[in-house]
């Protein structure tokens, strides 16, 4: 077993200030072209990991963290599914490699990735906890090997599969945060309100437990409000960059303008801003959110702005926006008035 790659834990960045995640991987480089929506499964990695790098450099570049390795579905099962099964570990291990890689050019921690597995049934929950476990057990021992701060367990939709998580970092002595996906109104699949989830996960010896995903800025913070109020943990929210609405709080439920689901790749109409995420951030921070970040649909310049929310620079501030001196909606040209009106015409 190697040394944690970052000299400063997880632990004391928590104790010292807010935590600044990005995630979203699999959305970004499927918009890219280099992953298929559908499946989900992250063959980028070893496919055309330069694209990868690449992705991981801008989140880090826009202030982010934590270098969160892309081993999202890329677990056994997910795998059989597009015939890789073989490529395995090679996959794990080349996707923490390339997060550790990148982490080191800018202090970043590297995270391990386990999410949902789909193998998890609360009704034959003593066989399908035995799958998920091996499956954690064999991504994780490789992460392990190659180097990792911290294991994210996320998009969890069962409290059930998320405790197996927690378990087998416990054993493999890695600290754990571990989210709930929040698809239904008040409660996991196997039926625990997200609250109590969240408080079993941390009793189980999760660090960080919270919410990722599912949720645009505006239908999680109900949510967090409650996490923050009844569980007695560091509390982590990575929410969708999507307008949801009290009709609609899970962006897996919104509609497009002629009817169909707009969930997975038509999404885009309901974007949030750089700005609303930005929001997000400051009222997150003010609420007492530690970890705070963003899910699928997430781009670099939403993290850049939600990291200068947080009153920090970064790397790509150096090219945040000076919308003064745009040529034809800035405010310094010397034809402004005219400029203004010609905008305001538009
Ligand atoms: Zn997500």
């Amino acid at each position: 077993m190697q040394d944690r790659p970052s000299a400063r834990t997880l632990q004391q960045r928590l104790a010292e200030d807010v935590i600044l995640g990005a995630e979203g991987y699999v959305f970004e480089l499927e918009r890219r072209g280099y992953i298929k929506a559908g499946p989900y499964v992250p063959e980028v990695i070893l496919d055309v990991p330069e694209a990868l790098i690449e992705l991981h450099r801008e989140f880090l570049r826009a202030g982010a963290e934590v270098m969160v390795a892309l081993t999202y579905y890329a677990h056994r099962e997910k795998l059989k599914t597009v015939g890789r099964e073989g490529d395995l570990e090679e996959m794990n291990r080349t996707a923490v490699r390339i997060a550790n890689q990148v982490a080191r050019e800018g202090g970043a921690l590297v995270a391990a990735n386990i999410s949902n597995t789909w193998s998890y049934d609360p009704a034959d929950a003593r066989r399908t906890a035995a799958i998920v476990r091996a499956q954690y057990e064999e991504q994780l021992s490789w992460a392990v090997d190659e180097g990792v701060d911290f294991v994210i367990a996320e998009t969890n939709d069962y409290l059930g599969e998320a405790l197996v998580g927690v378990e087998v970092c416990h054993e493999l002595g890695l600290p754990a945060m571990v989210t709930f996906a929040s698809v239904h109104p008040t409660s996991t699949y196997d039926g625990y309100a997200y609250v109590e989830a969240c408080r079993r996960a941390a009793d189980a010896g999760a660090s960080i437990v919270g919410l990722n995903c599912s949720r645009g800025p505006r239908t999680i913070k109900p949510l967090l409000a409650e996490l923050l109020a009844g569980v007695d943990a560091p509390i982590a929210a990575q929410p969708v960059p999507y307008r949801t609405s009290d009709a609609t709080p899970a962006f897996e439920s919104l509609i497009t303008a002629e009817g169909g689901r707009a969930f997975p790749i038509q999404l885009e109409p309901f974007s949030c801003t750089r700005f609303e995420m930005a929001q997000f951030a400051g009222w997150a921070q003010h609420a007492g959110i530690r970890y705070i970040g963003i899910c699928c649909g997430g781009g670099p310049h939403h993290v850049r702005a939600m990291a200068e929310a947080l009153g920090r620079e970064t790397p790509a501030s150096r090219h945040s926006p000076a919308i003064d001196l745009h040529p034809v909606v800035g405010t310094s040209k010397a034809d402004h008035a005219e400029m203004g009106g010609w905008v305001a015409q538009r």
